[in-house]
């Protein structure tokens, strides 16, 4: 007997919707399970006085991928947002990534020459092989760049002295030897218009949804509804926790509505110093280039993850490494299942990787 729906999808993020979009043109049907009261996963778009706010942190679009470029431009249009994020140490304002702007900020020097000169003469600070985080740094930029705008971060990303943190953390630290404050280094970026909403409702049109639902609270169930599941949550749960839970890096968001038009100028501001409890501090509005009346602010805490927190970023150490792959063999045995994602793959993805691996899956799908 034929199953409900060709596929049910676990999980309303960006990787099922790449995945749903491809199924539904190939007239199959869909139905969604999401744990959240609303699709889009990560990406989703809260409006607060008109302003779309990144819900689960700021999401840049970038890419040198045409084929994932064309892919999401042919569905919604782009606008041309460029990440040139600002550092505050206490006041001061510096440019990000570190190029001439921060240099002759810093140093009051002018020429790219002049700039390497002195970044040379403070490298020369630690010599031999650098046996923390601190020596590394200071290894790659100089001792001034570390103290104002790499130490205090750094040490609250991780809630420890970046001396008793291993060098192997930070292997580059971009340096720039123009005047260019352009974050990324990819051929695009942009964010949609009006925010990720739109994106996600093209991905996920044609599909039935049923929200608040977690698929592993009634799996057999859930499964007996299509002849395949594809499946983008994390796979300790999907298997009880049995061999123990991978471990995540969390973030805390705190929300602010404020009643000016324009409180830092820019969408996002790193605050380098140790002090201030907060990395970062979002302006959303910056995204769209919005003109609303009132502004809404996210301050962005660093927070030791634990049970039943939002899984932000995978902790790739051994221990979980190896953790992960013994679930990755119970999820390789399984029949009538597929898998995709941050959460099932226990890696950090940005939007452009998770649909081309979104793409790699639907090849395999739809060529055997
Ligand atoms: C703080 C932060 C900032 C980021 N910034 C950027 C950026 O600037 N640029 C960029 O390119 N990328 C960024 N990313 C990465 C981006 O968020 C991911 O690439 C993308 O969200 C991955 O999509 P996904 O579908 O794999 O996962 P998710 O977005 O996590 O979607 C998975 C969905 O599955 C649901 N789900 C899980 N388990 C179950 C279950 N058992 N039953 C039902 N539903 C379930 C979840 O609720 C979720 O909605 C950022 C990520 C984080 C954490």
């Amino acid at each position: 007997m034929k199953k409900k729906y060709d596929y049910v999808i676990v999980g309303g993020g960006l990787f099922g919707g790449v995945f749903a979009w491809h199924a539904t043109r190939r007239g199959k049907t869909c139905l969604v399970l999401e744990k959240r009261g609303q699709l889009g996963g990560n990406l989703y778009c809260e409006e607060i006085e008109g302003i779309p706010v990144h819900r689960f942190g700021a999401h840049i679009f970038h890419t040198s991928d045409q084929k994932v470029w064309d892919f999401v431009n042919n569905l919604v249009e782009f606008n041309r947002f460029t990440n040139s994020p600002m550092a505050n140490y206490h006041g001061e304002m510096y440019n990000m990534p570190f190029n001439m702007n921060t240099f002759n900020r810093l140093w009051g020097i002018r020429t790219p020459a002049e700039a390497e000169a002195m970044i040379e003469k403070q490298r020369g600070a630690v010599d031999g092989e650098p046996a923390n985080l601190e020596e590394q740094a200071i290894r790659l930029v100089g001792t001034d760049l570390y103290q104002k705008l790499v130490k205090g971060y750094t040490e609250k990303q991780w809630g420890r002295d970046c001396r008793d943190l291993p060098a192997f953390i930070i292997r580059r630290l971009p340096v720039r030897f123009t005047y260019d404050n352009n974050y990324f280094n990819d051929k695009y970026q942009g964010i949609p218009v009006g925010g990720y909403n739109g994106l996600i409702k093209v991905l996920f049109e044609g599909c039935d949804f049923r929200f608040e639902t977690d698929f592993n609270e009634n799996r057999e169930a859930y499964r007996a509804l299509g002849d395949k599941v594809l499946y983008t949550g994390t796979l300790d749960s999907l298997y009880d926790y049995r061999f123990g839970r991978l471990e995540y890096r969390s973030l805390r968001f705190e929300d602010e509505v404020l009643d000016e038009e324009n409180y830092q100028g820019v969408a996002v501001v790193n605050y380098t110093d140790r002090e201030t409890p907060f990395t970062r501090i979002i302006e959303h509005k910056h995204f769209d280039f919005g003109k609303q009346p009132k502004t809404v602010i996210t301050r962005e805490y660093p927070a030791e993850w634990k049970e039943g927190d939002e899984p932000y970023y995978p902790v790739n150490d051994e221990k979980n490494q190896s953790l992960y792959q013994k679930y990755q063999e119970l999820a390789e045995a399984e029949e009538g299942m597929l898998f995709g994602g941050r959460l099932a793959e226990y890696r950090y993805y940005d939007m452009d990787k998770v649909i081309a691996s979104a793409f790699r899956l639907v090849e395999k799908e739809w060529q055997k």
